[in-house]
């Protein structure tokens, strides 16, 4: 096992990796940035190193300043959370090449998942099944794009192969806005991901977000830890995330998570990753893998009772997976909620001080977050401030319970959509179960205020 790891991110999940590595008697190194010098992880650790001001271009995405942070503390291995360098593959790259273990999959990986058109060619080689469109990149010629879209069939979606964050892409509905729709995807994708390939899916009309983790080792073995549903969104940024996914029976759970597994071992996958699907009637659809540790895992880990942060360590470290498929097994329901600091139905964001910062406890009741009374919320970031997560032995005692925890938790001096949630959880359609990606948004619109 290592005896120091360099944690190259920011927020609760730099929280939750050090909480990992004490926990492994493994020693935790935080950087920083000049914004960042109160967060909690920084104040508990025992070694630091400011990587420089507050822009994140120049503290977490620069490679040089993290790669030095490791070389000066000594560190063998750096875990890149999520956002920020943790899928740049360039980075996974440069972490081995300086001496480091990645924490993560091999730099190979992440560049064919990276890319949106090769993972999915990818995936279809592995026999995972994904939403019918162009095969690869669209090519210039406005004649071939029409026929292709043609044949996909209206609505289309035009996606950038370099995209992410819910960002680069534009829903198309007829033959007219076609050409228009792809020219200018292919600029903003140019100039946002500097990749200017797009492709063409059919786009779905009413589809679920549901997605699978899986975990591998670095000796073939990979198992898949259930599903997760992620469809309460907002302008493609998941809100609320819930495990199991309510109304799909396991059995086509099963079927969906061996492909994932099978796709695993065919790329040599190594550590944690998702593999995003959209669901309709019955059908899975990949759309994305992700390959890297993600803001809802927790879900999962209370449902499968799997540490998957230690284990991303574990099997970095060259360890086998301590358990197999046969050995997990799913418990209960748990939900989470993403507390961010904005308006709760305006959404313009709401750095600042915060004045009184009381989180929610009790049975099955888990809080990730960096902040703290009298913390200061930095504009620079993302607006997201930490998470809650509740356990229960059903969907609706989960609810019950995290009804509970927000009516307990209390922020100051900050808005946040602690509110939205509150609502949310008392929505008929909500408690139902099974709301499409279409969901939130149209609630939201039903409920302007
Ligand atoms: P990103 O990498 O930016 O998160 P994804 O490919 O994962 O992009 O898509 C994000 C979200 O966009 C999905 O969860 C879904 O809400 C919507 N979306 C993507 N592709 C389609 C599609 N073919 N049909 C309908 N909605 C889609």
């Amino acid at each position: 096992m290592f005896k120091k790891i360099l944690i190259a991110n920011r927020g609760e999940i730099a929280l939750r990796i050090q909480r990992a590595c004490r926990e492994m008697g493994v020693q935790a190194v935080v950087v920083y940035s000049e914004a960042d010098r109160e967060a909690k992880y920084v104040k508990l650790a025992e070694e630091a190193v400011c990587i420089g001001p507050a822009a994140s271009a120049h503290s977490y995405l620069s490679m040089p300043a993290i790669i030095s942070a490791a070389e000066v503390t000594d560190a063998e291995a750096i875990h890149p959370g999520y956002g920020f360098l943790s899928e740049n593959a360039d980075f996974a790259e440069r972490v081995e090449k300086s001496g480091f273990q990645f924490i993560g999959p091999t730099p190979e990986s992440i560049r064919i998942m990276g890319d949106k058109v090769s993972a999915k060619q990818a995936m279809i080689k592995a026999g995972v099944p994904c939403v019918p469109g162009s095969e690869g990149e669209l090519p210039d010629d406005p004649a071939q794009i029409r026929r292709i879209a043609k044949s996909v069939g209206y609505p289309v979606i035009i996606k950038a192969a370099g995209g992410g964050g819910g960002r680069g892409m534009r829903v198309v509905h007829t033959e007219a806005a076609l050409i228009h729709a792809v020219q200018t995807t292919k600029a903003e994708a140019g100039a946002a991901f500097g990749n200017p390939a797009v492709y063409m899916e059919k786009f779905l009309q009413n589809p679920r977000h549901i997605e699978i983790q899986v975990l591998a080792d670095q000796h073939r073995n990979a198992v898949y830890l259930g599903e997760r549903d992620c469809s309460m969104q907002r302008r493609h940024q998941k809100v609320i995330e819930e495990a199991p996914a309510p109304g799909i029976p396991r059995k086509l759970i099963d079927k969906i998570g061996e492909r994932c597994v099978a796709a695993c071992k065919r790329i040599g996958y190594r550590g944690a990753g998702t593999f995003e699907f959209l669901y309709e009637k019955g059908e899975f659809y990949f759309i994305e893998m992700n390959t890297r540790v993600q803001v809802e895992h927790p879900v999962t880990e209370f449902i499968t009772g799997i540490d998957i942060v230690k284990t991303q360590i574990m099997v970095a470290a060259g360890e086998k997976l301590p358990f197999t498929q046969r050995q997990i097994s799913i418990h209960g329901h748990a939900l989470e909620c993403r507390i961010n600091a904005e308006d709760p139905f305006k959404f313009t964001p709401s750095p600042g001080r915060i004045t009184m910062w009381h989180a929610p406890g009790g049975p099955g009741v888990r809080v990730d977050s960096h902040v703290y009374t009298n913390y200061f919320v930095p504009p620079h970031y993302d607006s997201m401030i930490g998470k809650i997560i509740v356990h229960g032995d059903t969907r609706e005692q989960a609810i019950a319970r995290m009804r509970t925890a927000l009516a307990e938790m209390v922020v100051e001096g900050i808005n946040t959509n602690v509110p939205l949630h509150r609502e949310l959880m008392v929505d008929a359609k909500f408690m139902e179960g099974g709301t499409n990606i279409h969901y939130l948004e149209h609630w939201l619109a039903d409920h302007k205020r």
